[in-house]
């Protein structure tokens, strides 16, 4: 009843001030998915998969990371799992209530798993990850009532530049690939 009532609250401020709300918001998610992006371009230039994180908690970037996973040789390099352990951290708490993470490709089961863990108020991605997302795409681990946590999930904020980031690594990686293989000396 309260929430209904809290609700019911807000619209009574008008259609026009919730809008002018939203696209405040979104012009604040697309400026923090910027940074992400640059974080998934210092990825593809230590030749790792480009993929960007950042956490912001109150308006202020607490942490930043790309993916690491080759040069740390750990699989659960994640640019947001890595985020996530800087947040905490930066913040010298484990939980993460307050916290948005950023992040350009959709989490996987383990990231969206720790965001269960960690409690974050809500995560923003770009592209979807139809091969692995599990905030929506393969699972939904954002909203499971089984699950202790469930936060809030924008998805497709520039999802089309991290896209095209990935297509292009993938790609410049297929034709160095190409050449290795044209260079080798054929066996008799
Ligand atoms: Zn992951």
């Amino acid at each position: 009843m309260l929430a209904q009532r809290a609700e019911n609250g807000q619209q009574g401020r008008g259609v026009g001030e919730r809008e002018r709300q939203a696209e405040c918001g979104a012009e604040l998610d697309e400026f923090y998915m910027g940074l992400a992006l640059d974080e998934a371009r210092a990825a593809a230039e230590e030749g790792e998969v480009p993929i960007g994180a950042v956490v912001v908690c109150d308006g202020e970037v607490v942490a930043r990371a790309h993916n690491r996973r080759e040069g740390d040789a750990d699989p659960a390099a994640h640019a947001e799992f890595l985020a996530m352990e800087e947040a905490a951290g930066a913040l010298g708490r484990w939980r993460l209530t307050g916290c948005a993470v950023y992040v350009t490709l959709e989490p996987c089961l383990m990231c969206a798993g720790l965001m269960v863990n960690a409690r974050i108020d809500r995560c923003v991605y770009g592209a979807p990850d139809p091969k692995g997302g599990a905030l929506g795409t393969l699972y939904d681990v954002s909203h499971d009532a089984r699950l202790n946590h469930e936060f809030a999930v924008v998805s497709g904020v520039r999802a089309e530049e991290s896209a095209e980031l990935l297509r292009r690594f993938f790609k410049r990686r297929r034709k160095g690939a190409d050449r290795q293989a044209q260079a080798k000396p054929e066996s008799s």
